[in-house]
């Protein structure tokens, strides 16, 4: 009886044992003076004055005369205690130190409901216009709805509710979105964690990383305009794009093709081929991979990269196979 007590035991804590050694052992070191070719430059005569700052992970804040979006609220990474207690510490101070540029937030999109696309939300509220705009699924904006009661002025977009797929601009016609359809990728082997959405608004806000849920995946198609021109197309991809969503996008490319793919890269094997058929399909002039940063480390130290990404030698193999690619570092700066 003893024997068997003690297996039970053993099943259940050694999985619980495994997955903070497999937290800490996800990111590897990488020599940033290894990259600098590989940095993201804009030649200077196809600088239209499109600024990008980087936070890590998917999060993205893209300023064009004045007005700014958001794309995926996250830069904390918390840590694995953090996570599984849902007790976050107040992220303010950290953002005003690694974030100079985030005031008049006028359009907010969120590729998914998960913990690493949606946990700071709250931290960059107050750089929301009054006239804000956020786009997401339904379950993510519900899952948000504790934080989005605050602001009565943000204008929820949830996708599934649209009529029919179509472009959603800013109050200020500087930024306007299409959501494209995607797909979350597995996390370990076949399978995908924190799967599931919600139906309706949260009492509190999520807080452990299992009550983060995932919702539907999106990516975007952002047109950063001047006076109904557009002056740059980027598509941010999140998850893989399938087949009739590249049909879509192919469509959409006849009015203007793809300036800049930012393309999420956590694992060379999953994320590689899929890359390889949607450059192939929408032939973006060029490619930023993201996703790569190891967001399990505290964003004051040096930055490692999620060991599955190889990024830096997925990035040499991509260019010597011609494709344009390139990254950024986290919380840097560019511009197009
Ligand atoms: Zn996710």
């Amino acid at each position: 009886m003893k024997k068997i007590k003690l297996i039970i035991a053993l099943l259940v804590l050694v999985p619980i044992l495994l997955v903070p050694i497999k937290l800490m052992s996800l990111g590897k070191k990488i020599e940033l003076g290894n990259l600098k070719s590989y940095i993201f430059n804009q030649p200077s005569e196809n600088n239209k004055g499109i600024e990008i700052d980087y936070l890590g992970t998917s999060c993205f804040i893209i300023t064009y005369k004045g007005h700014t979006y958001l794309n995926d609220p996250f830069f904390s990474n918390p840590n694995f205690l953090e996570l599984v207690s849902g007790k976050y510490p107040n992220r303010d101070t950290l953002i005003n130190s690694l974030i100079p540029q985030k005031e008049n937030i006028s359009l907010i999109t969120i590729t998914h409901g998960h913990y690493d696309h949606c946990l700071d939300f709250p931290s960059f509220m107050p750089y929301f216009n009054n006239r804000a705009k956020i786009v997401a699924s339904s379950s993510a904006l519900l899952s948000l709805s504790p934080w989005i009661k605050n602001n009565k002025d943000l204008l929820q977009y949830p996708i599934e509710r649209m009529a029919k797929p179509n472009w959603i601009y800013s109050s200020d016609k500087t930024f306007r979105i299409y959501p494209i359809h995607s797909e979350h990728q597995p996390h370990i082997g076949r399978i995908k964690l924190l799967t599931g959405a919600y139906e309706k608004p949260l009492a509190q806000a999520p807080g452990p990383v299992w009550q983060w849920l995932e919702g539907h995946t999106y990516s975007y198609l952002l047109d950063v305009m001047d006076n109904d021109t557009i002056v740059k197309r980027l598509l941010i991809a999140s998850g893989e794009i399938p087949i009739s969503s590249l049909e879509k996008l192919h469509e959409l490319d006849q009015e203007k093709q793809i300036d800049l793919l930012f393309y999420p890269y956590w694992h060379k094997e999953k994320c590689g081929t899929k890359f390889e058929e949607a450059y192939q399909k929408l032939k973006p002039q060029k490619v930023i991979f993201h996703h790569w940063n190891n967001f399990f480390r505290d964003p004051n130290k040096p930055i490692q990269m999620i060991r599955s990404s190889d990024i830096n030698n997925e990035l040499k193999k991509k260019r010597t196979e011609g494709y344009p690619v390139s990254i950024m570092i986290p919380f840097s700066k560019t511009s197009i």
